[in-house]
């Protein structure tokens, strides 16, 4: 029997809920020869042993930190890793890097009957996974805002995406009327639980939807805040589990059991 392994690199990779979830779903769909792994790689081995995956029987790859950007110049790009600027997925056998994160967003958006087109979406902070959302809402029509707290990611974001992304002071916020909100900081993630990235002393805005990419703990202080004030809140599991998915389906070639993946997700987020 031929095995399909697939891996997890990053450095670390130790708290990741990704083998859990891919490993369930190889389970559920009796793809016995296929087992997914976690493997920690430092930076400096990172060359040597990327070329060696194959002959070691890898068919797969998510790819983390500190990696992703590294391996866009070793493989043949989607246009979604080209767009976003990093890899997170890898079909080895193709020899193609792909970006599931913004088509995951969507997904899940989709999924819970988030209509987005024409929307004034509000993305608060300007790295990886702003980049990948704004790639994904900017294509599906949406207009965008973005706050940060350092000007220069903005410009960098906006020099490399192609597409109108107006900045916005805190003050500035409330006049524009975000109808979607999409939380793309670490802040309010386990163990900072009390951090929310939105100020004291702006009231959070009634009729919209937070989407808080934060999955660990479930229920973060922002959507706490965004639920007193009216609005609909949407945590950052949705999101991993539909990223997780879009890469199943470009090793596997078979369409992921969504349902499996978030249950083992939860599992091992609760453990
Ligand atoms: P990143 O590339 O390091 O970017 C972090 C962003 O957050 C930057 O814009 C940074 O601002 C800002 N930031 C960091 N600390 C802050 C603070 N204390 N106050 C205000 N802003 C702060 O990280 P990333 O990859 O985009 O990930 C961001 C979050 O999204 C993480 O929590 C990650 O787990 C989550 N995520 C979730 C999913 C999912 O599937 N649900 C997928 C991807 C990422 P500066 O530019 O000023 O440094």
């Amino acid at each position: 029997m031929t095995i399909h392994r697939v891996a997890l690199l990053g450095w670390p990779v130790s708290h990741s809920v990704s083998p859990h979830m891919h490993n369930a779903a190889f389970h559920h769909l009796s793809l016995s020869s296929w087992h997914y792994e976690s493997l920690p790689l430092a930076p400096d081995e990172l060359a040597q042993r990327f070329s060696a995956l194959k002959h070691e029987g890898f068919v797969g790859l998510n790819v983390t930190l500190p990696h992703k950007q590294r391996l866009l110049s070793w493989l043949t790009l989607d246009e979604s890793a080209r767009a976003v600027g990093a890899v997170n997925t890898v079909c080895l056998r193709r020899g193609i890097g792909y970006n599931t994160d913004a088509d995951g967003f969507l997904d899940d958006l989709r999924e819970k009957g988030v209509e987005v087109r024409g929307k004034r979406a509000l993305l608060l902070g300007a790295g990886g996974a702003a980049r990948a959302v704004a790639w994904g809402l900017a294509r599906e029509g949406a207009c965008l805002g973005i706050w940060n707290r350092s000007s220069a990611s903005i410009q960098s974001l906006q020099g490399s995406l192609h597409c109108s992304l107006k900045p916005l002071q805190w003050e500035e916020v409330l006049a524009w009327k975000p109808e979607l909100i999409v939380q793309c900081t670490p802040v309010g993630m386990w163990p900072e639980t009390d951090a929310c990235v939105w100020p004291d002393s702006l009231p959070f805005p009634s009729g919209c939807t937070l989407v808080d990419l934060v999955y660990r703990p479930a229920r973060t202080k922002l959507m706490e805040r965004a639920e007193q004030a009216g609005s609909r809140a949407i945590g950052g599991l949705g999101m991993l589990v539909h990223q997780g998915a879009r890469a199943f389906e470009i090793w596997t070639g078979k369409t992921a059991p969504t349902d499996v993946m978030r249950a083992a997700a939860l599992r091992a987020l609760e453990t």
